[in-house]
Order: C-alpha cells, then structure tokens, then sequence
C-alpha cells in the first residue's frame, strides 16, 4: 500500500486516512501490535534507541505502532505538532498540568470545566503551591481581572460543560499570551470536526477520546496536542513517566471510531437541533440551551468559532429537579448515564452525578442548576428519541398535577 499524503485533504478523508500504518502484508486496517517490549537487533541498537539516535519501538508505554497511529492522526486532525495518547481524558488533564505548572504557580480556569479538572488543581495541585482561580472564562474581563503575575495557564473548554456557556478562545488566547501564560483547551465537547482551539490561538488540545472520538461508549482515554515540538518534548516524557499512556487495543478502537466522526457529528447534532427547537416548544421546559438556538447567548459566537453547533443541548423543567428526575425515569430510548459523545442519546443529571463533587455554591455560582438535566444526542431516529422526550414529559405533567403516570408510548 503506498503512503498517502494526508496534509492537504479535507477533514473527512483525513478520518479515514491520517495516522494510516504500513505493515509489509499491505494490512488495509491499523494491526493491533499487543505487545509491551520490542526486541533489539544488537546491543549497539537498543543503546542507540535509548539514546534517541536511532528511531524504532523500546516499550509500549514510551510508544507503540498502534498507539502511534493515533497519535499521528489525532496532530493532523488538531493541526498540531504531535499527539500524545491516555489512557483517559483525566490523563490527560494530570499530564498537562505536572508538565507545565511548576511550584509557586498559578493557573486560571474556567469554573464549569469538568468536575475532576477542577478537583485536580484545587485539591492536589495545591498541596504542592500551585495556585488556581476558577472564573466564569465566557466573560473575558472576569479572565483578565484573574490573571496574577505568575499565572503560567489558562484552562477552559470552549463550549462549558454543562451549561453550553461558549469562551472566545481567541480573547482567551490573547489575554494569555500577554501574560506569557498557555492557554490549554479542552475540545472533548466539540472534537476537532467542529472546532480546532490551536487555530484559533491555543497551546495545548486535550481531549476525552471517550467521547466523540471514540463514540461508541466502549472505550477510555485520552490524547494531547500541543501546538509546538518545544510543548511537545515538555509534554511526552511526563506521561510515559506518569504511565498514564493508552494500551494498543484502546487505540485500534478509537482509531476505528475516528472514522466515522464526521458522519456521526453530522447525524447527531441534526437531531440535537430538531430536539432543542422541539423542547423550546414545550409548555413543561422552563429553558433549553443549544448552542444552535438563536435564543443561546453565544450563538453567534459558536457560528464564528465552530463550523456546527454539535448534539449537547442542556434543559430544565419548570418543576425544577423533581421534574428532572420524571423525566431521566421516564426516558426509555435515551440512556440515564453519565458520558456522553456516543452514537447512543444519554441522559444525565450533573449537580447529582458528573458535578457532584463540586461544592454546591460553585456549582450555582457557575450556572448548574439544581434542575438542570445533560442530553448528549445520539443517532438514533430523531421521531423515535422525540417521541421518547414527549412521554417523559408527559409524566411530569401528571407528576405536577399528582396523578400517576401513564404508560404510553415506547415499551419498557
Ligand atoms: C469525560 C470528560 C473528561 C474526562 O475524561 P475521561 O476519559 O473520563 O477520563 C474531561 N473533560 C471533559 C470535557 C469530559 O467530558
């Protein structure tokens, strides 16, 4: 099979065909290579390997075919220099920040991030003098007016999790800059179909591969991409020495997942919208945010920063979370579980489950609601998951009015 060069191919065919492996049976797919050691030829190349002067595999947690497929599509995909691949997204948050913040530190992030995100920095970085802020970063004066003297990083995810809150990365990037700071993004919620955060001024790219890259709920991990080689070399020996690196099989799966990206984002944030103007209509739903809807704050903004609106879209009841609860009970198509970014819908309650480890005033401060419910859009037939919405809700009337519910609609 002769090499294809990937560079100057739109996004869909480079899915399919960036990172590819060449293996001398003209494998068709990425071969899995379970192995953890690599033999030498001679002595003289294994020194050589270590040294650096010679090129080849040592150990799979230093590096992998496999696992270096993925790396080397996930660089193009991101537009960065390199990739480094998780074993999980929380490794790769803990890579980036024992990489770059040293003691006497302090970092800026966004206060809705990912739970665990912040929970690192607050708890554990602390006890060892790094210093973190955690600011509402779609606000880009409260940003500015959080950078210290020493802030090395700014942290935030483009479009917040779970309030749909979008960051100008692009301020972000500046304000950064000017402080000599990174800025690190995590672009877990949009992937790189939908937005490529180093375009748009970025240092770091970290990503829950979970998600919609995998997206097919079979599989954790994580991946890096920093923007230069100087990141890159900071960056790569604290993961293969944290031994937070991903296993071959992991990679095959997310490798095969990446191939139908495109065509799954398309699919399911089609149904997000069809689903977010449905709900916006529905006399039980106080309020909905989809970065597609025009009454979302920082719609026009998402339109300039990302190429789709992607298929998270957040909701609340007007019986706040009591009615929350009907509705993630009632639900027979749509998964009740934590995640998100797969081809199956699933619904989830953040303030009990993913932000449940964020003191309740945070949580508030930073817009998660008590009744605030999380459906990530899958690609199923978007009349079948409505239809499943429409009995959910339905129940929530009788719940308001102290009926029982019905039984209508899908079978349990
Ligand atoms: C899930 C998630 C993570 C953590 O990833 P894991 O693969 O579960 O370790 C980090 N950031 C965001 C935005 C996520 O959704």
């Amino acid at each position: 099979m002769s090499h294809i060069d990937t560079k100057n191919l739109g996004f869909d065919s480079k899915v399919i065909h960036s990172g590819a492996h060449h293996d001398a049976y003209g494998s068709a797919t990425v071969p899995i290579y379970q192995t953890s050691t690599f033999a030498f030829d001679n002595a003289q190349q294994g020194a050589d390997r270590f040294a650096g002067t010679a090129s080849g595999f040592i150990y799979t947690r230093l590096g992998n075919p496999t696992i270096n497929a993925l790396e080397r599509q996930m660089a193009e995909l991101e537009g960065g220099f390199g990739g480094i691949a998780m074993s999980s997204g929380m490794g790769s948050v803990s890579t980036v920040y024992l990489a770059l913040l040293d003691q006497g530190a302090h970092m800026v992030g966004s206060a809705t991030v990912y739970g665990p995100s912040r929970l690192l920095a607050e708890k554990h970085l602390s006890r060892f003098g790094v210093e973190s802020t955690w600011v509402d970063t779609s606000n880009l004066d409260s940003l500015r007016k959080a950078m210290r003297p020493n802030t090395k990083m700014v942290y935030t995810e483009t479009v917040a999790n779970p309030t749909m809150d979008v960051t100008d990365i692009r301020g972000a990037a500046e304000i950064a800059h000017a402080n000599n700071a990174l800025l690190v993004v995590d672009n877990t919620f949009a992937s790189p179909y939908l937005h490529r955060p180093i375009e748009h001024g970025a240092d770091v790219v970290l990503h829950s591969v979970t998600k919609f890259l995998n997206g097919h709920a079979d599989v954790v991990g994580g991946v890096v991409v920093p923007k230069t080689e100087a990141l890159f070399r900071q960056l790569r020996p604290m993961m293969t020495t944290l031994g937070c690196n991903m296993d071959p099989h992991q990679a095959y799966l997310v490798i095969r997942g990446i191939k139908t990206l495109a065509l799954r984002i398309e699919r399911a944030q089609a149904n997000a919208m069809r689903i977010a103007q449905w709900l916006e209509q529905q006399p039980q739903v106080e309020w909905v945010r989809y970065i597609g809807l025009p009454s979302h704050p920082q719609h026009e903004l998402a339109k300039v920063l990302m190429s789709g609106f992607g298929s998270m879209i957040a909701f609340e009841l007007k019986g706040g979370l009591e009615a929350g609860r009907t509705v993630m009970d009632s639900v027979k198509l749509a998964t009740l579980a934590v995640s998100l970014g797969g081809v199956e819908s699933l619904i989830e309650h953040p303030a009990s489950m993913t932000h449940a480890g964020v003191p309740r005033d945070h949580r508030i401060e930073a817009g998660i609601t008590d009744g605030l419910v999380r459906y990530s859009v899958g690609i199923e037939d978007v009349d079948d998951l409505i239809a499943d919405l429409a009995q959910a809700l339905d129940r929530v009337g009788d719940w308001a009015r102290g009926k029982k519910a019905p039984k209508v609609g899908i079978a349990d």
